[in-house]
This record gives structure tokens, C-alpha cells and sequence, in this order.
């Protein structure tokens, strides 16, 4: 396969590749736009002109430098072996091979993808769509050999990306609601992903039916169907071994493939809980399971929420605490599908312990959670703080608060043996940040449920030295 008519290098070594917004010609998708989406459908071969790539709006080089549109990217592919179970599998290679592009960065899938188009690229010439859907085509058949012919048809703005995100949604919907028409118990066969390596190179995704793959956007029938025509692609079966713990959904057979995908980095997964070995996080997961200590709570934010959670921080620095294939107890990176399984964090508590979700993720998963706890569970529209979230917690009741008087004497206890140690306090999860040279930039330290001891702490003001004249 040849890419000498693409004037950008095309190649695995680009992905990971960062477009600040600095350096970005435009961006497309992404959370500043409403609707976007990107799709795959298994066609019959008299439905497909084979090598077609079709534009409905604005092309590249149209488009004004700096600015953000919608996109939805529709890829339809036939061949004789194909079947429609494998359409989100071929998915979720649009987004690895959109970063195999130097000069373009993609991020998420579904309705939540975010692609930059780099200033350099388009001043090489890579100033059209027809330039991407050309590279798409050629890498879907060459790293899919199953996939014999393959259109691709672009949408870039309001008008156009209406109806076909509509449609998306539909099929995306009706993807979901299969997936919970089955249960762990109901197979023997669990699946693994590791598409995300190249990010996070400690990171397997396993897949269950009561634990969808954490981009969202993979479940076990799609898994399955993956692994089935192509078992040493970056799909596989994991057979489960033994459950060690049901509750935490602790199995041999996760433990051993985890291990041996993270080259020993990790070796055991409790695939039901974000505190205690929880499943490990790439960098696309749809929503963020985190921990609140102050009500012995969890919270639920997702990617497309702008503001700070209840623990005063933003999704995005609770992302760079999840991501990167990292362990990381009391954030756990999660899909919205696996809110409503019945296992969700069963080992935590459950569903019971969710006690804050943006009211985007609420509207969204609403329907499927139990009826009594549904209006309990507050949002951003009811409180701001973690001390406003206490009182409405005890004003509607929420089953949470029961085990406050059990968590108060816990800590009570541990107290005693701290004091005994010297001055240890409990901090809980706490932000600060740390302003770089001239008050900009900088970072921000995030303790989580920390217990500091010091002798005694010195703040110094540090002034500035200024040149001698
Ligand atoms: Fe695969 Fe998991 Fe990455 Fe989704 S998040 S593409 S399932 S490794
Ligand atoms: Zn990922």
C-alpha cells in the first residue's frame, strides 16, 4: 500500500500525535459542537461504489483558519464475509487510522469525536477531504482484508449533519439496548481490546456483556464478532478461569491476560469496582466514576460536561488522574452503557452510592436506573458544593446517609491511632493548584483521600529577585 499521492507521512508512528489549539488550522467535532458523530455500516456490494469519497458541506480548504464545524464521517464497507455485528469494531478504527495522518489528531468516537487538522498538514497540501477519505479507504482494506470494497461520505456543517446524525444515534441506541439483553452469567466467553495501546500502553480493555468496553462504543456481541474473524487482531477471547470473587467479578482468566498485556505492569483486575483493583483506563472513556469522601459517595461526570463536578474539579483534570493506563483507585474511567448494568460497581456499593451525575449523563441514563433512588441522586442543578450536596443528601433521604454513622465511627477509630502517631488529618480530595513564572500556567496537584503528617509546615513567601541595575 502506497500513500506517495498523500502530501502528509501516513503511519502507527503518528498516533499519539498532540495539535495544540495554537497549531491547528480547524477543528471539527468536538464539545464546542452540538452534532457530530462518526459511523460504520456493513452494505451489500451492489450499495457501494467502490473507492467513492463523497463531501456534503464545506471542504478543507474552504474553511476559515481557526475555525470549529461539525463532522460526521460516514464509512460504509461490503464483503462477502461481513456482517453487521462487526459495524463498531470497524468503527472504532476511524480513530486510529484518522492519528495514523501527521497533521491530524482524533480524539473519542460516537457522537463525542474530536478531530484538529494541523496548520502544518494543510500547508503541505492536505487541504481536503477527499485526501482523508482516500487514506481511510486504503488502510481499512489493507489492515482489514475482509473488507473488499468501501465508501466514505464527509459532513461538515449544521444543515448537512442533521439527518445522518440522527440516524447514528439510532443505530448507536439500538447497539446499547441489545447489549443489555444479555448478562455475564449468560456466556462463557469474555473479550479483551488493546486498540488503545499505543496511548496507554498498560491498558486492556475487557469486555463482559455487564461491563461494556469503557469508549463505549465496543459491547461483547461486537467483541465477539471481531474476535471471531480475526482472533490475533487487537480483539481476543479471554476465557474467564475461575471467578475468584463474584461480587468484585474477580477472574483467573482476566488476571492472567492482564498481566501478560501489560507486560506485568498490572496483574489483577476486580472488573466490578473503581476503588479496590479497579479496571485500568486508556484515555477514551465516555464518563468518570470518582470517588467523594466527604459523604462516602460516588459521582458520575461525563466528557461533555463543561463545568467543575461537586468535587470542584473539571473532567479534564480528573481525566489526566484516570488515563494513561493507570490503576487508580476512586476514579475510574467508564462508559454510560455500564451505569445501568446491573453489576455497576457492585463491589463499591452499587448504583445505591451514586449520589451526584451531571444532569447530562442523568437525562441520559435516567430511564434505567431504579425509580425510588432516580430523584436522590442530585445534579449541578440542584447543588454546587460538597456541603450543599450533605444536606440534600439527608433531605431526600438518599441510602447513602445510612452509612455515614457506620464510615463517622470507622474514622473515629482511626483517629485514636493517628492521634496516637501525632497530628495526621484526614484531608479528603483536594485541589490546589500551583501557578507557573508570572502567575501563568503552572499545575495542579490533586490529593485524593489523603492523610498528610507533619511535624510542622512552613509557608515562605519567596520574593522575586529583581536585576541589579
Ligand atoms: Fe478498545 Fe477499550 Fe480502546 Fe475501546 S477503549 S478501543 S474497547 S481498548
Ligand atoms: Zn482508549
Amino acid at each position: 500500500m502506497s500513500f506517495e499521492d498523500i502530501p502528509v507521512p501516513i503511519g502507527p508512528v503518528y498516533e499519539g500525535e498532540r495539535i495544540r489549539a495554537k497549531q491547528m488550522y480547524v477543528e471539527l467535532g468536538g464539545p464546542k459542537m452540538e452534532k457530530h458523530f462518526e459511523l460504520c455500516r456493513v452494505k451489500s456490494a451492489k450499495d457501494i461504489k467502490d473507492g467513492q469519497i463523497t463531501i456534503h458541506g464545506p471542504d478543507l480548504k474552504d474553511m476559515e483558519e481557526g475555525s470549529t464545524h461539525p463532522i460526521g464521517i460516514l464509512v460504509e464497507v461490503a464483503g462477502p464475509e461481513l456482517e453487521v455485528d462487526l459495524e463498531a469494531v470497524f468503527e472504532r478504527r476511524i480513530h486510529e487510522f484518522c492519528n495514523f495522518v501527521n497533521g491530524i489528531m482524533h480524539l473519542n468516537q460516537r457522537y463525542t469525536n474530536w478531530l484538529r487538522i494541523s496548520k502544518t498538514a494543510v500547508e503541505k497540501g492536505f487541504n481536503s477531504f477527499q485526501l482523508l477519505g482516500t487514506v481511510l479507504i486504503r488502510l481499512y482494506k489493507a489492515e482489514l482484508p475482509i473488507i473488499e470494497q468501501a465508501q466514505v461520505t464527509f459532513y461538515t456543517n449544521e444543515k448537512e449533519v442533521e439527518k445522518p446524525y440522527e440516524m447514528a444515534i439510532g443505530i448507536y441506541d439500538k447497539r446499547d439496548e441489545r447489549a443489555r439483553t444479555i448478562h455475564d452469567d449468560d456466556v462463557d466467553m469474555f473479550y479483551g481490546c488493546v486498540l488503545c495501546q499505543s496511548f496507554a500502553p498498560t491498558h486492556a480493555c475487557c469486555i463482559t456483556p455487564d461491563r461494556t468496553s469503557l469508549c463505549g462504543s465496543i459491547n461483547w456481541f461486537d467483541a465477539r464478532a471481531a474476535a471471531k474473524v480475526d482472533p490475533k487482531g487487537p480483539l481476543f477471547e479471554i476465557p474467564p478461569g475461575d471467578c475468584l470473587n463474584e461480587l468484585a467479578g474477580e477472574y483467573t482468566g482476566i488476571n492472567e491476560m492482564i498481566k501478560k498485556r501489560s507486560l506485568g505492569e498490572i496483574d489483577r483486575i476486580y472488573l466490578f469496582s473503581g476503588m479496590e483493583f479497579p479496571h485500568t483506563s486508556c484515555g477514551c472513556f465516555e464518563a468518570i466514576d470518582f470517588y467523594i469522601p466527604e459523604v462516602n459517595g460516588h459521582g458520575i461526570v461525563d466528557r461533555n460536561y463543561g463545568d467543575v463536578a461537586i468535587n470542584g474539579l473539571p473532567f479534564t483534570a480528573m481525566a489526566n488522574q484516570t488515563g494513561g493506563g493507570k490503576q487508580m483507585p476512586g476514579f475510574n474511567g467508564i462508559s454510560i452503557q455500564y451505569i445501568v448494568s446491573p453489576k455497576y460497581q457492585q463491589y463499591d456499593g452499587g448504583i445505591e452510592t451514586i449520589v451526584w451525575m451531571n444532569k447530562g449523563v442523568k437525562d441520559r441514563v435516567g430511564e434505567f436506573l431504579p425509580k425510588d433512588l432516580l430523584p436522590k441522586i442530585a445534579t449541578e442543578e440542584e447543588v454546587i458544593d460538597i456541603n450543599a450536596l450533605k444536606q440534600w443528601l439527608q433531605d431526600v433521604n438518599h441510602p447513602i446517609v445510612e452509612t455515614w454513622a457506620e464510615a463517622l465511627a470507622e474514622e473515629e477509630e482511626e483517629e485514636e491511632e493517628w492521634e496516637a502517631e501525632g497530628a495526621m488529618v484526614p484531608m479528603g480530595t483536594v485541589g490546589m493548584t500551583i501557578p507557573g513564572v508570572g502567575g501563568t500556567g503552572g499545575f495542579r496537584v490533586i490529593l485524593k483521600n489523603c492523610k498528610i503528617h507533619a511535624e510542622a509546615i512552613i509557608i515562605k513567601k519567596i520574593e522575586p529577585k529583581r536585576k541589579k541595575k
